[in-house]
C-alpha cells in the first residue's frame, strides 16, 4: 500500500539527466581536447554540423555549428545542401532541444544561473523587444554570406570578397563567443605554457604588460570584449545570449513553432500558481499559451517548467 503511494508520489525529473546530457555533449563537441593530453589518440574532426555554437575556429571541436558550415559553404561558393537539410530534418522532430540539452554555450549559461542561484527576469516590454535582436543578427550573417555566394557563383566578387577580409568565410564566426571561449583563449593559454618558464624568470613589467595588451589588434580585441559581455550578460540574465543575440537560436526558432516535441498543460490540474514561469529561463509567458500543446518559438525544451509544477500538469507532448 505504501509502496503503491510512494509510486504515484514519484515523479521524474529533467534536470538531471539534461545536466548529464548537456555534460556529456560538452565533452563530446570538444572531443579533440583529449588529443592534448593524451597525443596517442587519434581523433578527427567531422564536418558536420548541428544547430549549436560550436566553432570551426576551435582547434577541439569535432563538430560544427551549422550556421558556421553555412557560412562557410557559401563562401566556397557551395550551396550547403546538406547542413540546411540536417537543420530541418532536427527542427521539425524536436525544434530549438538541441539548445537546451547539447549546445555548449547554452551549458555555459546555465552553470553560471545555477552558480548565481537565482533567476532575474527583465520587463516584459524590454523583452519583447529584445527578442528581436537575434533574428536580425540572424539576418545580416544570411545577406553577408549570401550575397557573397551569389556574385561569387556568377562568376565575379573577388573585389567583395578582399573587402569583406575574415569576415568573408563567415561574418559571424569571426566574432561568435565560442570562436574566442574554445580557440583564442586556449590558444593564448597554450602560448603562456609554452614560455612559462621565461615569464617566471623574468615576470613583463605592468609597462609591458600594458604594451602588449595595446598592440592586440582590433578584432581580437573586440572579440575578447564579446566574450566578457556575454559573461556578464548571462550573469544578470539567465541565457541572455540564447534569448536576445544567438543566430543560431534565431534560425532553430523558426522550427521551433512547427516541431513535433512541445509541451502540454493539463487545464484541471493546473491552478495558475505560476510556478512553471518562475523556473523559464526564457521567460516565457506559459499560462498564456494553448494547452493542448505549446510551441513557443522562445522554448529550448530544457523542461525545467515541468520539474517546477508542483501539480504535475505540464509534460512532454510529442507529437
Ligand atoms: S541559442 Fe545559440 S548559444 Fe543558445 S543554446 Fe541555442 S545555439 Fe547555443
Ligand atoms: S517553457 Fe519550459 S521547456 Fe520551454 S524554455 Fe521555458 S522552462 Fe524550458
Amino acid at each position: 500500500m505504501e509502496k503503491e503511494e510512494d509510486l504515484r508520489r514519484f515523479k521524474f525529473k529533467w534536470t538531471l539527466p539534461r545536466l548529464i546530457v548537456q555534460l556529456i555533449s560538452l565533452l563530446a563537441v570538444n572531443a579533440l581536447v583529449f588529443t592534448q593530453i593524451y597525443p596517442y589518440l587519434n581523433l578527427k574532426s567531422i564536418p558536420f554540423g548541428l544547430p549549436i555554437l560550436a566553432s570551426v575556429n576551435s582547434s577541439f571541436t569535432a563538430v560544427y555549428s551549422s550556421l558556421d558550415l553555412i557560412q562557410m559553404e557559401l563562401s566556397q561558393p557551395e550551396f550547403p545542401w546538406i547542413v540546411l537539410g540536417t537543420i530541418f530534418l532536427i527542427g521539425a522532430v524536436v525544434g530549438r532541444a538541441f539548445c537546451g540539452w547539447v549546445c555548449p554555450i547554452g551549458f555555459i549559461q546555465d552553470i553560471i544561473t545555477t552558480l548565481k542561484g537565482k533567476l532575474n527576469f527583465i520587463s516584459p516590454r524590454t523583452h519583447k523587444a529584445a527578442k528581436q535582436v537575434k533574428y536580425l543578427v540572424l539576418f545580416v550573417t544570411f545577406l553577408i554570406s549570401g550575397s557573397l555566394g551569389i556574385t561569387l557563383y556568377l562568376g565575379g566578387g573577388s573585389d567583395y570578397k578582399n573587402a569583406l577580409g575574415i569576415f568573408a568565410s563567415g561574418p559571424f564566426i569571426a566574432i561568435s563567443p565560442d570562436g574566442t571561449l574554445f580557440g583564442t583563449i586556449p590558444a593564448l593559454l597554450t602560448m603562456v605554457r609554452e614560455n612559462f618558464g621565461a615569464l617566471i624568470a623574468r615576470p613583463p613589467t605592468i609597462q609591458e604588460v600594458w604594451a602588449g595588451l595595446n598592440r592586440i589588434p582590433p578584432l581580437p580585441a573586440l572579440r575578447i570584449i564579446i566574450l566578457v559581455a556575454f559573461f556578464a550578460a548571462a550573469w544578470k540574465v539567465p541565457r541572455f545570449w540564447c534569448r536576445y543575440v544567438c543566430p543560431t537560436g534565431a534560425l532553430m526558432a523558426v522550427f521551433q513553432k512547427y516541431s513535433y516535441a512541445g509541451i502540454k498543460r493539463d487545464p484541471v490540474k493546473c491552478t495558475k500558481c505560476p510556478h512553471c514561469e518562475v523556473r523559464c529561463p526564457m521567460q516565457i509567458n506559459i499560462l498564456d499559451l494553448p494547452w493542448e500543446k505549446f510551441n513557443d518559438p522562445e522554448c529550448i525544451m530544457c523542461m525545467e517548467c515541468v520539474d517546477a509544477c508542483p501539480h504535475g500538469s505540464l509534460s512532454l507532448k510529442f507529437p
